[in-house]
C-alpha cells in the first residue's frame, strides 16, 4: 500500500520515525516541531471525559476536569437502546473537541466472563452480540464529532488479579464466539479510529505485540484502518510490537522503546518500511482527528442527556403492585445512598462530574409525598443500632419506605476482583425491619451482579446500576411514574454465586487464567442446565404489559406484533434469540442474535422487524480456521428475557456439515457440565498443551514478572518492601478507602517501572533493580549509577 503521508514521513530522521510510537508523557503523544507534526491527546473514558489537567496518572487518583459524569457502561447497556447510546456518545466527543482531545479512551467492551471481575461497571454485557452493538454505538457517536474512540481491552481481559502479567488460555472457538465477536462487531459497524490492546497475554503472546489479532484478524479479516495503542503500561517490546501491528505504547516509555526500534532497524532485524507503514497509519489517525477549538459547550444539555440515559436504562426488577408511587402516598426516604451517592466506580474511568444531582436536595422536587430521611446503617463498617431504629421509627409513620442500598466504594475498584457477591449485612438487616412496619421499596445502586436473598422483603426493586451524575432525579422519575421503566439485565443474576459455573477457574492462577468453561458464559450456561436464576438475561419489567403476536421468519429475518395491552406508554426490548439442536458440534441452547427497543403509547400495535445477519447462525470452525454456517432447523425465537419466550418457529438455513467434535474427549461441553472439567478435558478443547499455571519459585525473577513475586524473592529488603506494600493495600481496603495505586503497583511487572516512569528509569536501570530483589545487591547499585549515567548520556539520540 503506498504511504498517505509520505511526504512527510520522507522528510523524518530515523529517530524522529520511532519517538512517534510512543509516548511523551502520560496523555500525550510525541510532537516534531520541525515538522509541524502535533501531539495526539488522549483521555479517558467510557463513560465521562476525564481529562488530566495537571499531573497525570491512569488510576483516576488526581481528578481530571470537570466533565458529565453519564451513566457507566454497565447501566447503559441495560438499556438495550441504540439511539440514545449514540447519542450519548455523541456528548461525549463534543466534550472531547471541548477538551481539545483526539482520542477517547473507550468504549469497553470486554465480555463479563465472572460477576467478579472489578471493572464490570465499565463493561456492557455477558453477550458479544449486545456488546458489539452497544459499542459500535457509541463509537459512531463519538466519532461524528472529529474525536476518535478507541476499543478497549483487546482481548480477553476479564479480570483484575494480576491483570498486567496474566495469561489468558482460550480454546479458539471459545476466543472467536464469546471474547472476539463484540471487537468485531464495534470494529464493523463502528468503524473505530482506535484499538487499546489489553494488559494480557492471549494464549502465550501479550496483546501488543500479538500479530495473528492486531494484523490478521484486525486489519486484514475485519477491516478495521485505525491505530494500536497500547494499555497504559502494558506494552512489552518495543519492536516486536511494531512489527505485530502495533503503534502506540503509552503511557512516556521514555527512550528505551525509541533506541530499540532505531538499533532494530539498523542491524535489518526491522525492515524500515514496516516502521514506515505503522507511522503511516499513525498519522492519518492523528491527523484525522485532529482538533479544532470549540470554546463552547453546553453542559446543562449534556446533564438532560445524562438524565434521559439513565431513565432509559434503569430497570424494574420487582413490583408486588405497589409502584408507580401514586402522590398522596407517604414516602420515607431511608438508606446513607440517598445521601451520598454511588453513581460511578472507581479507577481510570473516574469523572469529576461538572454537577451531581442528590436524592435529599431534590426530595421536593420528586413528585412524591416525602416525609422525612434516615440514614439507616453506615456506609463503613458494621451496623447500627441507633440508626437503624431511626429508621423503622421513620417508616412506621410512612406507607411506603424507599430504601436506597446497593455495593459499597470498594466492591467496584479497577485492578481488584470482588471476592463475593453480596451487599452488605448491615443494609439486608435494615431493609428486614423496615420490611415489618412499611412496604418497602429497594432502590439498588451498584454496576454489577448482587446475590439477593434479601429480595422477599421487598415489595419492588428498582435497580438504578451506576446512574451517573444525574440519577437521583431519575430514580424519582421513576418512583413516581412519570418514567415507565424500560431497562432490562445485560446479565444473569444468578440465586448465589455457588451458581456461577466458571467459580473454579476464576480469576485464574498464578500465572495463567484458563477459560475452562468454554463458550458457556451468562445464559449460555445456565440455559444449556436449566439452572435456576434470581433474575434472567433481558428482563426487566414495566408499569404496562406488551402481547406478542404473529410471528414471521422469512430468509431475512422476523416480523412480528407488538402490543402495548396496559394503561401506560412504555418501551419493551423485542430479543431474538436463536438454537438449534447439537449434531455434530456443542451448543448453547439459544444466543442472543438481535434486539429492539420499541416506544408504544396504550393500545398501540406495532409491527417489529429484526433481520437475521451476518453473527446469526455462524458458529467458528476450528478445522478451518473461520466462521462456518451449520446446515439444518434452526429455532426462531422472540422473548422479552432470555426466559420468557413469547414467540417461537423454525427455519431451515442451508450451510456444511461440519467435521464431528471429539463428543467423547468433549462430552462435558456437549451437556454444558462445565463446573468440574479436568485438566485432560480442557487439554483436548484446548488442542494444545496448557502451559503451566504456577510461578517457578526457584528462579531469579526477570522484567515480565510481577512486582507481587518478590514475596519470594532472595532479597530480604524485596521481601519487606512487598509485604509492606501488600500490607498498606489490605489496610486501605479495610478503610473502605482503596489505594488504587497500591493496587496497581502489586499487579504490575517489572518492566513496566521503566514504561512509566517518564524516562526516569530505563530498562537497563529496571534490570540492575532486578539484581538487587534476586539478592546480588552490591553488582545491581553498581549497575544501577552505570545504566542511570549512559542513559542520559545517549538521550534520545
Ligand atoms: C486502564 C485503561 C485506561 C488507562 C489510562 C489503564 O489502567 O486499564 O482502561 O484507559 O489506564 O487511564
Amino acid at each position: 500500500m503506498p504511504l498517505k503521508y509520505k511526504s512527510i514521513i520522507s522528510q523524518m530522521t530515523l529517530v524522529e520515525k520511532a519517538s512517534l510510537l510512543s509516548g511523551e508523557d502520560f496523555w500525550h503523544s510525541r510532537k516534531i516541531e520541525r515538522l509541524n507534526v502535533p501531539a495526539m491527546a488522549l483521555a479517558d473514558g467510557p463513560h465521562g471525559l476525564r481529562k488530566q489537567a495537571s499531573e497525570g496518572d491512569h488510576l483516576g487518583l488526581v481528578k481530571g476536569v470537570a466533565a458529565t459524569c453519564f451513566p457507566t457502561s454497565a447501566t447503559m447497556a441495560n438499556s438495550w437502546d441504540i439511539a440514545i447510546c449514540e447519542e450519548v456518545g455523541k456528548a461525549l466527543g463534543k466534550e472531547a473537541v471541548y477538551n481539545e482531545v483526539n482520542i477517547i479512551l473507550g468504549p469497553g467492551l470486554n465480555i463479563k466472563r465472572s460477576p467478579l471481575c472489578g471493572r464490570n461497571f465499565e463493561y456492557y454485557s455477558e453477550d458479544p452480540y449486545q456488546a458489539g452493538k452497544i459499542a459500535a454505538a457509541f463509537t459512531r457517536g463519538i466519532q461524528s464529532e472529529g474525536v476518535g474512540a478507541c476499543l478497549k481491552h483487546f482481548a480477553a481481559n476479564n479480570q483484575e488479579y494480576l491483570r498486567m502479567t496474566n495469561d489468558s488460555i482460550v480454546d479458539e472457538r471459545t476466543l472467536h464466539e464469546i471474547y472476539l465477536t463484540g471487537f468485531e462487531i464495534a470494529v464493523k459497524e463502528g468503524k473505530p479510529k482506535a484499538v487499546m490492546s489489553s494488559y494480557n497475554k492471549v494464549n502465550g503472546t501479550y496483546s501488543h505485540e500479538h500479530r495473528y489479532l492486531l494484523r490478521e484478524l484486525l486489519v486484514d479479516n475485519w477491516g478495521f484502518d485505525g491505530m494500536v495503542v497500547s494499555d497504559w503500561g502494558g506494552s512489552n517490546d518495543a519492536v516486536e510490537s511494531v512489527k505485530a501491528g502495533a503503534h502506540l505504547e503509552m503511557p512516556s516509555t521514555g527512550y528505551d522503546s525509541v533506541h530499540q526500534i532505531v538499533d532494530a532497524v539498523k542491524i535489518g532485524y526491522l525492515e524500515e518500511s514496516v516502521l514506515d507503514e505503522r507511522v503511516d497509519e499513525f498519522l492519518k489517525v492523528l491527523y484525522e482527528t485532529e482538533i479544532k477549538r470549540q470554546t463552547e459547550l453546553d453542559f446543562d444539555v449534556n446533564h438532560r442527556l445524562a438524565q434521559k440515559a439513565v431513565e432509559a436504562s434503569i430497570i424494574l426488577l420487582k413490583n408486588k403492585s405497589l409502584l408507580p408511587l401514586k402522590p398522596e402516598t407517604e414516602v420515607a426516604i431511608i438508606g446513607d445512598f440517598a445521601d451520598v451517592p454511588r453513581y460511578q466506580g472507581s479507577g481510570s474511568s473516574m469523572v469529576n462530574p461538572y454537577k451531581l444531582d442528590s436524592t435529599l436536595e431534590l426530595m421536593a422536587q420528586s413528585g412524591l409525598n416525602i416525609i422525612g430521611y434516615a440514614q439507616g446503617y453506615d456506609r463503613v463498617g458494621k451496623g447500627d443500632h441507633e440508626k437503624l431504629e431511626a429508621a423503622v421509627k421513620l417508616a412506621q409513620k410512612a406507607k411506603v419506605a424507599v430504601v436506597y442500598i446497593g455495593l459499597n466504594e470498594i466492591d467496584e475498584v479497577e485492578g481488584q476482583d470482588r471476592s463475593h457477591l453480596k451487599i452488605s449485612t448491615c443494609q439486608i438487616e435494615l431493609l428486614a425491619a423496615i420490611s415489618k412496619v412499611a412496604k418497602t421499596v429497594a432502590v439498588i445502586s451498584g454496576g454489577s451482579v448482587i446475590e439477593m436473598p434479601w429480595e422477599t422483603h421487598c415489595d419492588a426493586i428498582v435497580h438504578g446500576y451506576l446512574t451517573g451524575q444525574a440519577g437521583a432525579q431519575a430514580i424519582f422519575n421513576v418512583l413516581n411514574g412519570s418514567v415507565n421503566p424500560s431497562g432490562k439485565l445485560s446479565e444473569t443474576y444468578p440465586i448465589c454465586y455457588e451458581d456461577v459455573p466458571n467459580i473454579k477457574y476464576y480469576p485464574g492462577n498464578e500465572k495463567t487464567s484458563e477459560y475452562r468453561d468454554g463458550i458457556y458464559v451468562g445464559y449460555r450456561y445456565y440455559d444449556k442446565v436449566d439452572q435456576k436464576v434470581q433474575y434472567p438475561f433481558g428482563f426487566g419489567l414495566s408499569y404496562t404489559h406488551f402481547e406478542y403476536s404473529n410471528l414471521v421468519v422469512t430468509r431475512d429475518g422476523v416480523k412480528f406484533n407488538l402490543k402495548n395491552i396496559g394503561a401506560l406508554a412504555g418501551a419493551e426490548v423485542s430479543q431474538l434469540y436463536i438454537g438449534k439442536e447439537q449434531e455434530s458440534i456443542y451448543r448453547a441452547k439459544k444466543e442472543l442474535k438481535g434486539f429492539k427497543k420499541v416506544f408504544l403509547e396504550p393500545g398501540e400495535t406495532t409491527v417489529v422487524e429484526i433481520p437475521f445477519d451476518a453473527y446469526s447462525f455462524r458458529y467458528y470452525d476450528v478445522n478451518e480456521s473461520t466462521f462456518q454456517v451449520e446446515r439444518g432447523l434452526y429455532r426462531i425465537e422472540i422473548g422479552s428475557s432470555s426466559r420468557d419466550i413469547k414467540l417461537c418457529d423454525e427455519i431451515e438455513i442451508a450451510g456444511i456439515i461440519p467435521v464431528k467434535d471429539d463428543s467423547k474427549a468433549l462430552e462435558a461441553y456437549f451437556r454444558g457440565n462445565i463446573t468440574e472439567i479436568d485438566s485432560s478435558t480442557f487439554q483436548a478443547l484446548y488442542g494444545d498443551v496448557v502451559p503451566s499455571a504456577t510461578w517457578d519459585k526457584t528462579q531469579p525473577l526477570g522484567l515480565n514478572d510481577s512486582l507481587a513475586q518478590m514475596v519470594y524473592a532472595k532479597s530480604f529488603l524485596a521481601r519487606f518492601a512487598i509485604n509492606r506494600l501488600i500490607g498498606m493495600r489490605n489496610k486501605s481496603v479495610k478503610k473502605g478507602n482503596p489505594d488504587l495505586n497500591l493496587f496497581f503497583l502489586s499487579n504490575m511487572p517489572f518492566r513496566a517501572i521503566a514504561k512509566m516512569s517518564n524516562g526516569m528509569i530505563s530498562i537497563a536501570m529496571t534490570k540492575n533493580i532486578l539484581d538487587i530483589v534476586n539478592g546480588h545487591f552490591f553488582k545491581g547499585l553498581g549497575g544501577l549509577v552505570r545504566s542511570f549515567i549512559s542513559y542520559r548520556k545517549r538521550g534520545l539520540n
